[in-house]
């Protein structure tokens, strides 16, 4: 189990006293914020980008993190590839899929992931690594059961298809409303932010 701290809006002093405490993955959704926190922060913690990425923003952030967590487009896949390339690294990702087709939420509709996935096999500088799910803000634990359950039989479906150079290992859900559930579910990598900095004033 990865637990990513999820740190838009904290202040550097508080994200350095959680990684002192043992936090060792670090989440951001916009990537300024991201390079602006890695800058301050060091390397000592792996960065993940948790939020939709623009095209134009890929070569800022590239080289700095460990995973991209919203893989959703082809334009993002090529401009991925390309970059990756010109910094010689295979770059990590995770395929967002939008299980509930919240038209406010970005991710694939669950039956476009595998053609997707089949699509981004022929790069060769991008890896998938697993699937990413935010689920809809709601008390309603039937629904979040139901759009976890999808989301893991769907990994499971590409893992069974035997694509070489394709090992899904992580699928990222789960936030601090939710993560229990996504664990039962099967959710090796959650994403919490108020659940344990407090809630965010923008
Ligand atoms: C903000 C955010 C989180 C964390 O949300 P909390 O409800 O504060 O835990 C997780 N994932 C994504 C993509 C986010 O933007």
């Amino acid at each position: 189990m990865t637990l990513i701290a999820v740190t838009k809006t904290v202040d550097v002093e508080t994200i350095n006293k959680a990684i002192e405490l043992g936090i060792t993955d670090i989440g951001e959704n916009r990537v300024q914020e991201l390079e602006k926190k890695i800058e301050e922060i060091g390397d000592n913690v792996n960065y993940h980008l948790i939020g939709h990425l623009q095209t134009n923003k890929v070569r800022n952030i590239i080289d700095k993190v460990k995973l991209i967590h919203s893989l959703d487009r082809m334009s993002l896949v090529k401009e991925l590839d390309k970059r990756a390339k010109m910094n010689d690294l295979i770059i990590d990702t995770l395929v967002q899929v939008n299980v509930a087709e919240e038209d406010t939420k970005f991710g694939l509709e669950v039956n476009k992931v595998l053609p997707f996935v089949e699509e981004v096999l022929k790069f060769s500088n991008i890896r998938i690594k697993g699937l990413m799910t935010i689920a809809p803000y709601t008390d309603d634990k039937v629904l979040l059961r139901n759009v976890f359950r999808t989301m893991y039989k769907l990994k499971e479906e590409i893992s069974k298809a035997g694509y070489e150079n394709l090992s899904m290992d992580f699928l990222s859900m789960g936030m601090t409303n939710d993560y229990e559930i996504a664990i039962e579910e099967g959710s090796n990598m959650i994403r919490v932010g108020s659940g344990i900095f407090g809630d965010r004033n923008y």
